[in-house]
């Protein structure tokens, strides 16, 4: 089973000409709702390929929390861990202009209020879980938190975004750490000495994770357990019509075939494969594909 730990948020759409100047106003579309955040998104993402899945979370005592319940449901997901109040539920303020450019404001609300004492007291999440999925949209000592708590045997999983440096024993953990172009550079940090994800793959490894796993977009991903066997996963060419929420299936469907048993290449070849779906499609939890829409890729 996997059990996903992270943030939920509402996403607040609007479509507007131009965006407005300090002091300024402009007018917009009609406001467009979606449940979002990284952690709720990948539950929903994992539970539609057919994974048993539970969300660690919290939410507002708000209309916002409430969708974000409904939607996690609908998608099958076990909401025993959702936890409701303490900070209106997390909302993504969005404007997007005619040419698909977003301007995004983030308030974490209930999201920076997972605490790791919320992590301590889902002992039994993390006991029926054979992977832990998490991302840094929640207070970074919760995440440790969670290294701390994962069952024995169980792995653990970790796309760091928004990236910022992470502590050894962060990086240690992780099997794989999954990062796309932006988030390796950051993780590296000093240590990025080359252009060529190939070497960053090497050079992500000797910061202490058991894996890594390099996103690229349409190019596909690369994944290495070790810094002389770097493989390149082929991606799926397809017509991308919006990426959003292309990283979060990828993560929550790699986490799901590593639960199952796959090896780390074939997990990122499927990954590829409903990260391709997911691109083809509007939204981020409306692109996400069943297994069988997978296959029939
Ligand atoms: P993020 O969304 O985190 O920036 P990427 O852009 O690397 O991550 O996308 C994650 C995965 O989604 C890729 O590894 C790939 O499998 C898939 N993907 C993203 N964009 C495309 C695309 N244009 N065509 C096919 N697959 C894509």
């Amino acid at each position: 089973d996997l059990l996903v730990v992270g943030s939920a948020n509402a996403d607040l759409v609007i479509g507007v000409e131009r965006r407005p100047g300090a002091g300024e106003t402009v007018l917009g579309s009609d406001l467009a709702v979606h449940p979002g955040g990284k952690g709720a998104n990948q539950a929903v993402a994992a539970a539609r390929l057919g994974a048993r899945t539970a969300l660690l979370a919290r939410v507002g005592d708000d209309g916002h929390g409430r969708l974000l319940l409904e939607s996690q449901r609908a998608a099958g997901v076990d909401t025993v861990g959702v936890l409701v109040g303490g900070a209106p539920t997390g909302v993504a303020l969005i404007t997007v202009d005619p040419s698909g450019d977003n301007s995004i404001v983030v308030s974490p609300g209930a999201n920076g209020r997972l605490t790791p004492g919320d992590v301590r007291a889902a002992t039994s999440l993390f006991h029926a879980s054979r992977v832990v999925s998490t991302q840094l949209e929640i207070p970074l000592e919760t995440v440790v938190e969670v290294v701390r708590n994962l069952a024995p045997g169980s792995r653990f999983v970790l796309n760091p975004s928004p990236p910022r440096p992470l502590p050894a024993e962060v990086l240690a953990a992780c099997d794989p750490l999954i990062v796309n172009e932006h988030e390796a550079k950051v993780i590296l940090g000093e240590a990025c000495v080359s252009d060529r994800p190939e070497d960053w793959a090497g050079l992500l490894l000797a910061k202490g994770p058991r894996s890594v796993v390099v996103t690229l977009g349409a190019e596909g991903s690369l994944v290495a357990s070790s810094p002389t066997d770097v493989t390149r996963v082929a991606s799926v060419k397809v017509d991308a019509v919006d990426t959003t929420g292309a990283g979060d299936a990828f993560t929550a469907a790699l986490a799901f075939r590593l639960g199952a048993g796959a090896s780390l290449a074939d997990a990122a070849a499927y990954a590829s494969r409903v990260g391709a779906v997911a691109v083809t499609r509007q939204g981020a939890q409306d692109s996400f594909p069943t297994a069988r829409e997978v296959e029939a890729l």
